[in-house]
């Protein structure tokens, strides 16, 4: 590992100023991804910017009916908030299936979305749920749909010496229900082979009004399975939509062969989870 200099600035501006005065800089949040790339020396910055200081990205706060999650907040905290159980449990139940406890205490919402990593559970939630990031770079601050933000696998729309500030994520709506589903080979504490997050919301007859399927894992980015929601859309969510609803994101998604598992296993698990994902979405949103 190379020496680096390591600062912790008191505030998110001057963290960013920091990043954005060379080229040879890294952010540092939880430290669960950044840490073993220093180890490992595929990162070798001369400046680590500890963002751990900034204590205004930290906490949840609950605007217009809404919530903004400050970057800093952990995965942990995103489990366990009671705030969050309410309002979007399904975030809560993607919070949950990251890692291990241990992993959790230390990772946080801000590293999960711009590590821009492609086996990553809350950012998938997050975009089922309509989620906006909030980039910052120095003062300014601008916000875009978590959906537009990621460009490929560990690339991002973050500009040299932006930093993910909050996500924000809009007023729940009634009759609405979400699942998260995930699945891994050996411990559950493994990185997903895939997973899906389904939000759908039914209108006062039980018909699906709205409804947003996202897969993880099976692609470089989060991928927006349109096809799928738009099977739902009309209707009670049954046995028949849920199942088209898999087969067309199965179709639509793009895995690759590797240590997890076939492109053809990996089609075949999607078809499961958002089957699963869609169904027990509905099941909640009614009951
Ligand atoms: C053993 C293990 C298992 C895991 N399993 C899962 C899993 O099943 N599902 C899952 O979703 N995740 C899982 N994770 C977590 C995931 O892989 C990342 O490690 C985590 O999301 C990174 O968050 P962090 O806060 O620790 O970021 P860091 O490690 O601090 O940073 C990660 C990257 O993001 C950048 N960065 C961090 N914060 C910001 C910011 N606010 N603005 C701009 N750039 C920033 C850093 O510069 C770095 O490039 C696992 C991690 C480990 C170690």
């Amino acid at each position: 590992m190379r020496n680096f200099e390591y600062a912790q600035p008191a505030t998110a501006s001057e963290a960013s100023r920091l990043l954005a005065d060379s080229d040879d800089t890294l952010a540092l949040s939880g430290g669960t991804a950044a840490v073993v790339l220093l180890h490992l020396g595929l990162l070798r910055p001369s400046l680590v910017v500890d963002l751990g200081g900034a204590t205004e990205m930290q906490g949840i706060e609950r605007p217009n009916g809404g919530m903004r999650v400050g970057a800093l907040t952990t995965i942990r905290t995103l489990e366990t908030s009671a705030a969050v159980a309410v309002a979007y449990p399904i975030l809560a139940e993607a919070a949950s299936q990251v890692g291990s406890v241990r992993v959790r205490n230390a990772a946080t919402v801000g590293g999960a979305v711009a590590y821009g990593e492609p086996q990553t559970d809350v950012p998938a939630a997050l975009i089922a749920l309509g989620a906006e990031v909030e980039a910052q770079h120095g003062d300014s601050r601008r916000s875009l749909p978590l959906a537009d933000f990621f460009h490929g696998p560990y690339e991002t729309d973050l500009a040299h010496g932006e930093i993910v500030s909050a996500v924000s994520l809009p007023a729940p709506q009634a009759r609405t229900g979400g699942c998260h589903a995930k699945f891994t080979i050996g411990s559950m504490e493994h990185k997903p082979v895939a997973n899906a997050s389904a939000v759908v919301t039914l209108d006062a007859d039980g018909a699906c009004l709205a409804a947003r399927v996202v897969v993880g894992a099976v692609g470089p980015t989060p991928l927006v399975a349109e096809r799928a929601a738009s099977a739902l859309l009309g209707a009670p969510i049954g046995e028949a939509n849920a199942r088209e609803a898999a087969r067309v994101a199965a179709e639509d998604a793009e895995p690759i062969d590797d240590l997890r598992g076939s492109a053809w296993y990996k089609r075949r698990i999607v078809r499961v989870l958002v089957e699963r994902a869609v169904r027990r979405a509905a099941e909640r949103a009614a009951a």
